[in-house]
């Protein structure tokens, strides 16, 4: 098992190149069959999932396009406080077959107050593929359609996701030894 430092921690191997290829691979096989005759619209959030949707969106072999956006959470908004806008969005969505694309479904927080902000403009259908899902963290009802791995509720970077900042290059993902 190798380790990386990443700023003041260390991570250990969690889930191989090989590992994440044939999820990666299966996740792909799955939307290439529901979506034949479809030509499905995926939505990638930034910037986490950059590494999965490329490798995701490479491995389809149907008609499909791809658009990417930010999210941006602003916190103390209000009493309760965290609101997510998108940034970048700019392709309609109506009478679409969309599928979101993240990283990570850790609360479910972020999906829950976004999603609906995709269901407002009336796409055909909508559903969400994730590389990773931490189940022990879900706190909204999230249903993610399309899943890599579900991981314990440890600390994970590589493969496109950082800790603050740093991180994202691993074709690996790593998990934060105790
Ligand atoms: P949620 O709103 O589901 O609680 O959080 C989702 C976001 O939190 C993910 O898109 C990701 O940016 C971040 N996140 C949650 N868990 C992890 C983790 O283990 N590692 C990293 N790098 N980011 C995480």
């Amino acid at each position: 098992m190798s380790t990386i430092t990443v700023h003041d921690k260390t991570f250990s191997t969690f889930l191989s190149a090989a590992e994440i290829n044939k999820q990666v691979n299966r996740v792909a096989d799955e939307i290439n069959r529901d979506y034949q005759d479809k030509c499905p619209l995926f939505i990638a959030i930034l910037n986490g999932s950059f590494m999965f949707a490329s490798d995701l969106f490479k491995a389809l072999n149907i008609n499909a396009q791809i658009c990417f956006i930010k999210l941006a959470s602003y916190q103390g908004v209000k009493s309760t406080g965290h609101v997510v806008t998108s940034i970048g969005l700019d392709v309609s969505l109506k009478d679409r077959d969309v599928v979101v694309i993240e990283d990570i479904v850790d609360t479910g927080k972020t999906l829950h107050e976004f999603l609906p902000q995709i269901l407002d403009q009336h796409p055909a259908s909508l559903k969400l593929a994730s590389l990773l899902h931490k189940p022990e963290s879900l706190k909204y009802p999230i249903h993610i359609d399309y899943l890599g791995f579900s991981i314990p509720n440890k600390f994970v970077v590589g493969y496109g996701l950082d800790y603050d900042g740093l991180g994202r290059n691993f074709k690996e993902i790593f998990q934060l030894s105790a």
